[in-house]
């Protein structure tokens, strides 16, 4: 028995390391180290996120909180749709696309150096691959699957989503990396599936993501045979980024139309967008309302003229509330204003914010929420001249 593991394992091995480039390889100090001091300043996805998509994004409206698990709206409706063909998906990083936020984005950035190669690109391979197997042993441990078929507890395959023809495939290289922080029994399937359609989805809609998406993915066939290991298998699915899902989920569909007993997903880092607008009530009108992140010490730029904002933020656990509030008027410079809120779940939110001077004429207002971290809340500003009956 040990004999056969042995020769398998030695097969997994040389397959495992001709899936990493040598220029990679050569940057062999950096390899199983597994930390990087810049891009352990990127941000972590806060604990309050969907239980199925990750997202974390106080943007969002229509949480729901079903049985002991928060989920935003879209998996809230897929779900009961039974439309959400995976279990689960891990992310450990978020990133909001055309962030300015520096740290926000630096893990992003990161990723997309390495994908397109940029100087330097082999020594970001071992931090990203740490991230991605964090990510997978997340799923591992927190998988839990319909009673059903958690009395089969299939095998773990882990396998890329992957590139067109196998060009420029660096989830190949980040999961082949990655297998070496993971459990024997989780050994990557690096040519599990197939992409038979080329697109590139960078800037394309939600909808014509899921569009793309649909039948671009197969199953690679092996000896002229389908893939017999899928059978019964829970299949974690690893991709870079994870942004509407829609790549995932075909990988899931076609997957679990072979068999696999459950589907799940490991990326480095759940993308959300960028802050949208709103109309909210202002003086009796309405008012388009812009609103904007706050940066990593929590201020949001604002104009000499705003007189008023609107803050948006996430109760706590288990509570599904994000709450809009305002208009509050800006306090004067160097003053702290202190508000207060009382959630229907019972919980009193305090914000306090203080108006500051940047310089020149810049002006920026400090939001202090609680304990919670500034990335979950969003200041809005009303957009001069759009105030309208
Ligand atoms: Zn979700
Ligand atoms: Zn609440």
């Amino acid at each position: 028995m040990a004999g056969i593991r042995g020769a398998r394992g030695w097969w997994r091995a040389r397959r495992l390391a001709a899936a990493i480039p040598a220029a990679v390889r050569a940057v062999r100090p950096a390899l199983g180290t597994g930390s990087d001091p810049l891009l352990a300043r990127g941000e972590l996805i806060s604990a309050r996120r969907c239980w199925y998509c990750s997202i974390d994004d106080v943007g969002l409206d229509t949480w729901v909180v079903a049985g002991d698990r928060l989920a935003c709206g879209d998996c809230a409706s897929a779900l009961l749709g039974r439309g959400l063909p995976y279990v689960r998906v891990m992310a450990l990083h978020r990133g909001r696309a055309g962030s300015p936020r520096r740290s926000l984005g630096e893990i992003y950035h990161a990723l997309v150096a390495f994908k397109e190669r940029h100087d330097g690109w082999e020594g970001l391979a071992a931090p990203l691959a740490h991230m991605l197997a964090t990510s997978i042993r997340q799923v591992m441990t927190t998988a839990a699957l319909p009673a059903a078929e958690s009395r089969r507890g299939g095998p773990w395959v882990v396998a890329p989503v992957p590139s067109f023809q196998a060009l420029r495939p660096h989830v190949r290289i980040l999961t082949a990396l990655a297998a070496a922080e993971l459990p024997y029994e989780a050994a990557p399937t690096l040519d599990l599936l197939v992409k038979r359609v080329d697109f590139v989805q960078k800037g394309m809609s939600r909808a014509d993501r899921w569009r793309a998406s649909a039948d671009a993915y197969v199953l690679r066939r092996r000896w002229g045979r389908s893939r017999s290991e899928v059978r019964g298998a829970r299949v974690i699915v690893t991709d870079d980024f994870f942004t509407t899902g829609a790549t995932l989920a075909e990988c899931a569909w076609v997957v679990r139309s072979a068999g696999a007993a459950a589907v799940y997903g490991a990326a480095v880092v759940r993308v959300i967008l960028a802050p949208g607008e709103r109309l909210l009530p202002l003086r009796g009108r309405q008012a388009r309302v812009q609103l904007r992140e706050v940066d990593a010490r929590g201020r949001a730029p604002i104009a000499a003229g705003d007189g008023v904002l609107w803050l948006r933020f996430a109760c706590v656990l288990p509570c599904a509330a994000v709450h809009t509030a305002g208009p509050i008027p800006v306090p004067g410079l160097d003053r702290l204003a202190v508000h207060r809120w009382l959630c229907q779940c019972g919980v009193a939110h305090v914000i306090r914010l203080r108006r500051e001077w940047l310089g020149g004429t810049k002006e920026c207002v400090a939001v202090m929420l609680g304990t919670r971290r500034p990335a979950e809340i969003l200041v809005g500003v009303a957009q001069e001249g759009t105030t309208f009956a």
